[in-house]
C-alpha cells in the first residue's frame, strides 16, 4: 500500500521522492501534466548558492533566514548526492564568483530522480478525495505570507 503521496513531479517532489525511497518508502508521485520535471525541463540546469551567507540575506532579506541557513550548509553536499545518483554535472562552476553550484543536464536529473519513483503523470492531486485521516481545510500560506483556505479559491488579501 502506498503510504507517501507526492504532489507533483518537478524538481522539488522527485527529489523528495527519491530520497523517501532511499529511506525505505514506496512513494507515489502524481504529476497533473503529461511531463515530469516541471520549471527544471525549462532550466539551464544550474543549481547554486550565494558563496557567502550575508549576501545570500542581502540580496533575499524577505526569505526565512533558518531555510536559506540550510540551503547554505547543505547544497554542496545535495549536490554531491544527485550526482551520485546519476545526475550528470556539465561544468563545475556557476562561472560567477559570487556564488557556488554545478550545471547538470536537466533530462539527466529527470532520469535520475525518477528511475526508482513511481510516477502517474495526467494525474492531479486535486483529483482525489482526500483521506479521512486529514482533519480541516488543508491550510496554505498565499504570497503575502497569509494563510488563506484553498478550497476558496477567489480569496484576496486583504
Ligand atoms: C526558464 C527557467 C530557467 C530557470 N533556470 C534555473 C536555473 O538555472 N537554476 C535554478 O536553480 N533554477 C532555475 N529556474 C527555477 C527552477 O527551475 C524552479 O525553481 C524549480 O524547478 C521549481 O521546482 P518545483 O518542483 O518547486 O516546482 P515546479 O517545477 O513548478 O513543479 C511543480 C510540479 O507539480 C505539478 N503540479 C502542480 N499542481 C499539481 C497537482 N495538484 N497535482 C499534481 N501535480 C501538480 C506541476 O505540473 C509541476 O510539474 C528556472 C526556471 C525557469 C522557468
Amino acid at each position: 500500500m502506498t503510504e507517501l503521496i507526492v504532489a507533483g513531479a518537478g524538481m522539488a517532489g522527485l527529489a523528495a521522492a527519491a530520497r523517501a525511497r532511499e529511506l525505505g518508502a514506496d512513494p507515489l508521485v502524481l504529476e497533473k501534466s503529461a511531463h515530469i520535471g516541471g520549471s527544471m525541463r525549462l532550466s539551464s540546469g544550474v543549481i547554486w548558492r550565494y558563496a557567502s551567507f550575508d549576501e545570500f540575506r542581502s540580496q533575499c532579506p524577505d526569505g526565512d533566514a533558518a531555510l536559506q541557513q540550510v540551503v547554505h550548509e547543505r547544497l554542496d553536499e545535495d549536490l554531491d548526492w544527485l550526482a551520485g545518483l546519476g545526475a550528470v554535472v556539465t561544468e563545475d562552476s556557476t562561472g560567477n564568483p559570487l556564488t557556488v553550484g554545478r550545471r547538470f543536464d536537466t533530462q539527466s536529473i529527470r532520469d535520475a530522480l525518477s528511475r526508482e519513483v513511481t510516477i502517474s503523470s495526467d494525474m492531479s492531486l486535486g483529483n482525489l478525495s482526500i483521506p479521512e485521516t486529514i482533519e480541516g481545510p488543508l491550510q496554505h500560506k498565499n504570497k503575502f505570507g497569509k494563510d488563506y483556505d484553498k478550497n476558496a479559491p477567489n480569496y484576496e488579501p486583504k
